[in-house]
Formats: C-alpha cells, sequence, structure tokens
C-alpha cells in the first residue's frame, strides 16, 4: 500500500486550485479509486492552519478583521486525511534552515517502503525523494490490491486513540499486567457476559492454563476434533494427555455431537470443542453430554470472540473458554494476547494463580504454574479496538453476505459456501468455501494476484509430532482436501469481492 504525506503547500494547492490544476484532479481522482491513505504531519499542524485561512481570506474577500473557523478546518481535515504523529526524533539536523523538510523526510521513512511527501514547494521538490509534485505522485498510485487480511484500515480508523493509549502506557511503565489489562478483562467479561475473564499471553495459553486449572494430568483424554489448528492439540499433549478424536459435521466443520458419546472412557475428563471459522459448536448438546458423563467443557473459542449460539456469547458457554488475540484472529492485539473465561470463581482465583507462576501472593507458590501474563501494551491496543468491535462484526457479516450472494448467483455448482446454522451467528474469522481439485484452484487464483489460505491442510492426527496411526475420520480428510478461505476483513469492499468471486469462478471452469 502506498502512502502520501501532503505537506502544508499541497494541502493548500488542494483546496486552493482544486477544480484548475488537471496535475492535482487527475491525482485525487486516482487516489480516490486506490483508496490509498493520504496522510497530514502533525509538525505542520500550525502552518497547514495558517494557510488555509489565508485561503479563506482570499477566496471570501474577508477583510483582515473577520475571524475564520480553525475548528471547522480541523475537522474536515481530520476527516480525509490521517494525521502522522510527529516524533522527537524526526528533526535531525538542526541546522537545515527547512528542519521541518528533514522532519517530514523521516516521518515518510517511518511510514514504510511505499511512502512520499507531495509539495509543490521548489525547495523540498529539489531535495529529490521522498519529495515529489502531484504528477509524481501520480505514477505511484497502486491501481488496486486485495490483502487477506487488513490491518491497516483498522488501524487508520481508530489511530488518535490508539496512539494516545501506548503512549500513555510508554509513559506510566507498567508494562506487563498493567491498569489496561485490569480494564480489558472487565470489559471482555461484559461483553461475552461471564462473571470472570482473565487476561493472558495468548490462544495457546490460554488452552494450558484451561486444562491446568482442572487438573488435567498424564493418561488424562480430552474429547475434540482432528480438524483444527494444531494449538488445540499440542497443549494437550504438553500436559501428557491425550487427544480422542471425534469426526467433524461436514457442514459446520465442528465436532458432530452425535458421535462424542462413543468416545468416552473412563479416563476422559474433559470435552473440547473448537468453534471452527467463528461459528459456535452445538454447545447445549456438549454440555449435556459432558454433565451427564462427569466431563468439563472447554471452548476452544479462539476463532469465535464475538460469535453467538442461541443468543449467547462464545466465551461464555462452557466451563472454562479460551481465545486468542492474534492480530489476525477478529478481535486482534499488535502482538500476542489471548483470554480465559469462565462463571466459576473457584476456577477463575485458580486460572489467575497459574497465569502467574502458580503464586497466590509475591513469592509464594502454591501450585504449578506458567509464566502467561498479558502486556499492557497488548490490553491497551484491544480496548481501542473493542470500540469499534461491533461494528465490524457487522461489516464481517455483509462481507460474508456478499460472497454467498455473488456465488449463488453464478448458480456455479463447483462451490460448497460455508453454513451457518440458524441459531448460530458467526463471527467470520475465515470465509470457508469448499472446491474440488483445490490446489489447482488456488493457483489460478494467485495468478490473480488474489490471496488464498488453507485452514487446515492436514488432520492433526496425521501431524508427525502427534501421530496417531490406525485412525482415520473421513469428514475430517474431506475437509482438509478442499477447503479454501478468501480474504476476510471488515473493509472489504464490493468491487473487490466481484473481482475475487470472478477469479474464483474462472479458475473453477478451467
Ligand atoms: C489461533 C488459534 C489458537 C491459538 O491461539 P494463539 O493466540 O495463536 O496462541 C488455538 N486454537 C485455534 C482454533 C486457533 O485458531
Amino acid at each position: 500500500m502506498s502512502n502520501f504525506i501532503l505537506d502544508a503547500s499541497a494541502i493548500e494547492a488542494v483546496y486552493f486550485s482544486e477544480s484548475k490544476n488537471s496535475d492535482i484532479t487527475d491525482y485525487l481522482t486516482a487516489i480516490e479509486i486506490a483508496k490509498s491513505s493520504q496522510w497530514l504531519y502533525m509538525g505542520e499542524l500550525s502552518e497547514i492552519l495558517s494557510r488555509l485561512l489565508l485561503v479563506d481570506k482570499e477566496a471570501y474577500k474577508l477583510n483582515s478583521n473577520d475571524t475564520c473557523d480553525t475548528s471547522d478546518h480541523l475537522k474536515e481535515l481530520s476527516d480525509t486525511y490521517n494525521w502522522l504523529a510527529s516524533l522527537p526524533g524526526d528533526v535531525t539536523d538542526y541546522s537545515d534552515k527547512d528542519s521541518l523538510a528533514g522532519a517530514l523526510s523521516n516521518a515518510s521513512i517511518r511510514l514504510g517502503d511505499n511512502s512520499v511527501v507531495v509539495t509543490i514547494d521548489s525547495d523540498r521538490l529539489s531535495r529529490g525523494e521522498p519529495f515529489v509534485d502531484f504528477q509524481m505522485a501520480l505514477g505511484k498510485i497502486n491501481k488496486y490490491q486485495i490483502d487477506f487480511f487488513d490491518l491497516k484500515t483498522q488501524q487508520n480508523r481508530i489511530r488518535s486513540r490508539l496512539e494516545t493509549a501506548l503512549h500513555t502506557v510508554l509513559h506510566h511503565g507498567r508494562y506487563v499486567m498493567g491498569p489496561e489489562v485490569e480494564e480489558l478483562e472487565k470489559s471482555l467479561a461484559q461483553y461475552v457476559d461471564v462473571e470472570y475473564s482473565i487476561a493472558v499471553s495468548n490462544g495457546t495459553d490460554a488452552l494450558m492454563i484451561a486444562m491446568m486449572a482442572i487438573g488435567i494430568e498424564p493418561g488424562d483424554e480430552i474429547i475434540t476434533t482432528p480438524f483444527t489448528f494444531m494449538a488445540t492439540i499440542e497443549m494437550i499433549t504438553a500436559l501428557g494427555a491425550k487427544p480422542v478424536y471425534v469426526d467433524i459435521d461436514p457442514r459446520t466443520f465442528n465436532i458432530d455431537t452425535g458421535m462424542i458419546e462413543q468416545a468416552i472412557t473412563t479416563n476422559s475428563r474433559a470435552i473440547l470443542p473448537v468453534n471452527l471459522y467463528g461459528q459456535c459448536a452445538d454447545m447445549d448438546c456438549i454440555s449435556e453430554i459432558a454433565s451427564r458423563n462427569g466431563l468439563y467443557v472447554i471452548e476452544d473459542a479462539a476463532q469465535s470472540f464475538g460469535a453467538t449460539y442461541k443468543n449467547r456469547f462464545s466465551c461464555s458457554l462452557g466451563d472454562i473458554a479460551c481465545t486468542s488475540f492474534y492480530p489476525t484472529k477478529p478481535l486482534g492485539a499488535y502482538g500476542d494476547a489471548g483470554a480465559c473465561f469462565t462463571h466459576d470463581p473457584e476456577i477463575a482465583n485458580v486460572m489467575r494463580q497459574i497465569r502467574d507462576h502458580g503464586q497466590d501472593r509475591r513469592y509464594h507458590h502454591v501450585r504449578a504454574g506458567v509464566n502467561g501474563r498479558m502486556d499492557s501494551l497488548q490490553a491497551a491496543v484491544l480496548l481501542a479496538k473493542l470500540e469499534v468491535f461491533d461494528d465490524e462484526l457487522e461489516k464481517r457479516n455483509q462481507v460474508a453476505g456478499r460472497y454467498t450472494e455473488l456465488i449463488e448467483e453464478s448458480k456455479s455448482g463447483g462451490v460448497i459456501l460455508p453454513y451457518v446454522e440458524d441459531h448460530n451467528t458467526s463471527s467470520w474469522a475465515q470465509y470457508t468455501i469448499q472446491v474440488a481439485e483445490r490446489e489447482s484452484v488456488q493457483n489460478r487464483i494467485a495468478a490473480c494476484e488474489i490471496p488464498t489460505m488453507v485452514h487446515y491442510p492436514s488432520t492433526t492426527y496425521r501431524q508427525p509430532v502427534a501421530l496417531q496411526e490406525g485412525i482415520e475420520f473421513l469428514n475430517s480428510e474431506r475437509a482438509s482436501e478442499a477447503v479454501l478461505s478468501l480474504p476476510m476483513h471488515p473493509y472489504l469492499g464490493s468491487e473487490q469481492q466481484k473481482s475475487i468471486i470472478n477469479s474464483l469462478l474462472v479458475a473453477i471452469k478451467d
């Protein structure tokens, strides 16, 4: 993605000669189509405002006593452009008579490879790149790019809240389990409507902590599915326990509840359903089987934060729920993070202790623990993202709905659509279809520069580290051969979706 910083002279030109100068109109039109990011540098704030006020005076022939409204300008600018924070290190050459030019140049390096500073100031232009005029900038706009995930658009949307929160942590200095973590735990618990939320270091640790909390030990059996991300299985085996597999329902990819009972033995301790791609498993049915057999239920809700099952939120449905805030999950941090949830005060207390080396108070270790704490920076990011999360869920649902509509309209028989049960809403961690000859379909789509992914290409019992020979679950095997995830994020436009589906349909026909 390209980034364009408009300096004060450029922004004045945009306002002043918008309709007269064809270089500027061409640039603005291209930017609009490509949806490239335009930035203003905070270090030029006063220069920008004073230039715009001068433009106003000329345009409206105001006399010098009239006051122009700075706040209107500021609002208008903030709606159209992203503000790029100026940092103390931006000015490096104090002898430069235009030291702001040096600062702009350094700020553009911070934005990344494809960043330029658009200007009409001839002195700045004579410095060469990153300074470019409107015509040169036009040549740098990438027409079109489709990303599998898009974290940039969201970041721009919440940038001021985000940067303020990060700076607050920088300054208060409580970097691990600081005040943001406690605030996040409250917000998360409230969001999914459970009593206790325990913020942890990542989704994998969340599973480990949950299983340690119910005392899983060598020889125990955990009932789960083999069609999941390896983390689910990894933590079972790390504790010396054994994953006992139940096949998936081929429509939802979640555990087939009709097959659970026959997998229960005297060693069974828990059922660990995985809410794959953002849709909950049939949790009422699972809880009923579990309570009849004296088993715990642990929800692997790493992909389903925000999803609902019979109007209740994922993460509130088992004895314990574990979720992940890996950056590309529906709610993602800027690094690793996760959380455990429970309604049970005793289990909550134990999980809190395990998270922090099994301590009940400082340097007093009452049980085996781990270092599973969350960073304050990640909590700060998550709090900022939580504010737009409902809107993003709605957008994910619209994106999923549009995909389904486009594929249905095509009447192509070659695609099996995702299926969401009537009593569920998905958080659409993935939009995953099934196709025959997946590899060649995927390659043909990739040739159109459209990224797709396979979640997951192998059942877990075939993975070398957790090999279980002599078993085979047909629905899981078939799914691992046919599933294909299309780009999915809240900011995917309908035009982009059309071109994705067109490439898919062509790829299937060839
Ligand atoms: C992502 C994921 C995990 C692990 O979460 P991390 O935060 O990456 O450790 C566990 N289970 C499933 C199903 C996942 O998708």
